[in-house]
């Protein structure tokens, strides 16, 4: 009891920290004061196609503004979020082995050194919003499954199927495509006879299995916020949890250094901590392009003694306090690409392959 009389005590004291109430000056005044170091504010994804840009846009409109880090990630991640489009993240996002689209999400504000997680979270489309009152409306870091479903349900986001015909069709084919030797597909007996393939010509390729998206930002104050945000990998089992809701490996956030936050492969992720190495070799004065580099190395190097041809398939992006930014990815033969968004403007960048050709 004694917890809960200083617990609501707290609560009051602290209404409106974090929440975007802060009364901030505009950009223009900040850079007009004549600071040695002026405080930039910057704004960056791992999505790097035209919803990323979009989503830029949007966060940078907070950040412009004087709004916090915190109301600026949120932004930005709600507009990948809803792209339906994307079948990675939020709405639209593939389903798992059931066919339910199951959400995962973390947040940290390095201001308020706070995180708020939900992993599971089913029929409400922006997870990341979810994560962020996790982290300011409750003691707890991580809410899963129908814990993580009443929380949404308290704070009255709306509910609904977020599964997209779309997403539904890939399913499908993935399950039919499955394996010979279960029901799904063909009846047996028409199963060598050619089949008018029209059926299928209407189905998007299944593209990937992996996709979710990172958003860092610094605001005016120089403080530093993360999100990481996905429906995870697709056709998962169910009640499988990725490294994107888990605080250290999909994202960490340091206000004194910067933040990391990590795609693809979530297993290596969680087993390496990778976004809180990234922070801590920047810590050491390491750059954030070669933060994500070593940490795909550090993963590789664990891999080698059990198995030196696998090469999982992360992607790690990573910001410093100063504004510098970098991103590497494991293999493939085309360069990683983020968006950032400050003063400058929208720019994409091209980071690096760790280990082209793989
Ligand atoms: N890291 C996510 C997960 O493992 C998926 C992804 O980023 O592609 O759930």
């Amino acid at each position: 009891m004694k917890k809960e009389i200083s617990r609501r005590k707290f609560v009051v004291s602290t209404v409106g920290a974090g929440t975007g109430v802060l009364i901030l000056p505009q950009l223009s005044a900040i850079q007009a004061s004549g600071r040695a170091n002026p405080i930039r504010p910057i704004i960056i994804s791992s999505h790097s196609n035209e919803t990323g840009r979009l989503a830029m846009e949007a966060g940078w409109e907070v950040l412009r503004a004087g709004g916090n880090a915190v109301d600026a990630v949120e932004k930005a991640a709600n507009v990948i979020e809803d792209d339906p489009e994307d079948t990675s993240v939020g709405y639209g996002g593939l389903p798992n082995e059931n066919g339910v689209v199951q959400l995962d999400a973390s947040f940290m504000d390095g201001r308020t050194y706070s995180a708020g997680a939900v992993a599971c979270l089913e029929n409400f489309r922006h997870p990341s919003s979810v994560a962020k009152l996790v982290m300011q409306r409750t003691d707890h870091v991580l809410l899963v499954g129908a814990g993580a479903l009443d929380f949404a349900r308290a704070w009255g986001f709306p509910e609904e199927n977020l599964l997209t015909d779309k997403a539904r069709k890939i399913w499908l084919r993935w399950k039919e495509e499955l394996s010979p030797d279960d029901d799904w597909g063909l009846p047996e007996h028409l199963q060598k006879i050619k089949q008018n393939e029209s059926y299928y010509q209407d189905f998007p390729d299944i593209e990937h299995h992996y996709g979710t998206t990172n958003v860092l930002a610094i605001d005016v104050n120089g403080d530093i916020a993360g999100c990481t945000t996905t429906s995870g990998l697709s056709f998962k089992l169910n009640g499988r949890v990725g490294d994107s809701p888990i605080i250290g490996a999909g994202l960490y956030v340091d206000n004194e250094v910067g933040a990391a936050g990590a795609t693809g492969r979530g297993e290596d992720v969680i087993k390496s901590c990778a976004s809180y190495f990234m922070v801590l070799r920047m810590k050491e004065g390491i750059p954030p392009q070669k933060a994500c580099e070593e940490a795909l190395r550090m993963i590789t190097d664990k891999y080698r003694k059990v198995n030196p041809d696998f090469y999982p398939s992360e992607k790690f992006v990573a910001i410093n306090k100063a504004g510098e930014y970098g991103c590497a990815t494991m293999k493939g033969e085309r360069n990683p690409r983020m968006s950032v968004m400050s003063e400058k403007g929208f720019l994409r960048h091209e980071g690096i392959v760790a280990y082209p050709g793989k």
